[in-house]
């Protein structure tokens, strides 16, 4: 293939520009930031199963503590009742005397018991809030942070897009100075060869594969015309001649 010293030298300035975009492309791929924000994730989701789980417990322990004080008034109703009726003295019979008596009795043996539970459940809902608390404030610090993180990603992302969009501009008006024929070989070239399809030739040495060439090759080269375009046979990459070649 044939093409004129300066369209040669036009896939230098590609090469360069394809490398800045498959940097930026690489850069946009392993940004921190998506890093972290798949872990803030991971702990967002532990926290929101947590806070449910707070959430449950602690309304569980509300109902049982409205049974429990319910119970408690009950059995407080019943105990007046049965005393109104011991102070009334309407009672006349012993035996039913006794046995009221022996009723408000074990009523207030219940009544401790029940007063002693609604303590206890006073104690876990004081725990159930603690935990349902922190696991709310955790919520909120993920989501802060998630949000911080984001902010931080989308500027370094919409960075790399404006970058990207004005190496692939240059690319444009590069890729205009290189005939169709070379341009299709450099494009083949780049998608096979790591995403560099030319390379300068540099005091005998491709600056592709840095590989230096052999005599041989060199004088090969060196009795080439101008504008005949040159393959490393090594890499395959277009070697493109410049004033440091060493020819
Ligand atoms: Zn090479």
């Amino acid at each position: 293939m044939k093409a004129s010293p300066e369209a040669q030298l036009r896939l230098l300035e590609l090469a360069d520009l394809d490398t800045e975009l498959a940097r930026l492309d690489h850069r946009r791929r392993t940004l921190p930031e998506t890093a972290e924000l798949d872990q803030l994730a991971s702990r967002a989701a532990r926290a929101r199963d947590a806070l449910v789980a707070a959430e449950t417990e602690f309304s569980d322990l509300e109902r049982e503590q409205a049974r429990a004080e319910r119970d408690v008034e009950q059995v407080r109703v019943r105990i007046d009742r049965d005393q109104a009726r011991l102070d009334g003295g309407k009672v006349s019979s012993a035996k039913e005397l006794e046995s009221l008596q022996s009723e408000v009795v074990s009523l207030k043996r219940r009544q401790g018991d029940l007063e002693e539970v609604v303590l206890e459940l006073m104690e876990r809902l004081e725990t159930a809030t603690a935990r349902r608390d922190a696991a709310a404030a955790e919520q909120a610090t993920v989501t802060g942070q998630a949000e911080a993180v984001t902010a931080r990603r989308d500027a370094a992302v919409a960075e790399i897009e404006q970058a990207a969009g004005k190496a692939s501009a240059a690319r444009s008006s590069a890729a205009e100075g290189v005939p169709p024929d070379l341009l299709a070989l450099y494009d083949k070239v780049r998608s096979s060869a790591g995403g560099v399809g030319a390379a300068m030739l540099r005091r005998g040495r491709c600056e592709g594969c840095r590989e230096s060439l052999s005599m041989a090759e060199l004088n090969e080269i060196r009795a080439a015309a101008p504008d005949e375009v040159i393959r490393h046979e090594e890499c395959r990459r277009i070697l493109v001649r410049t004033a440091e070649s060493g020819l």
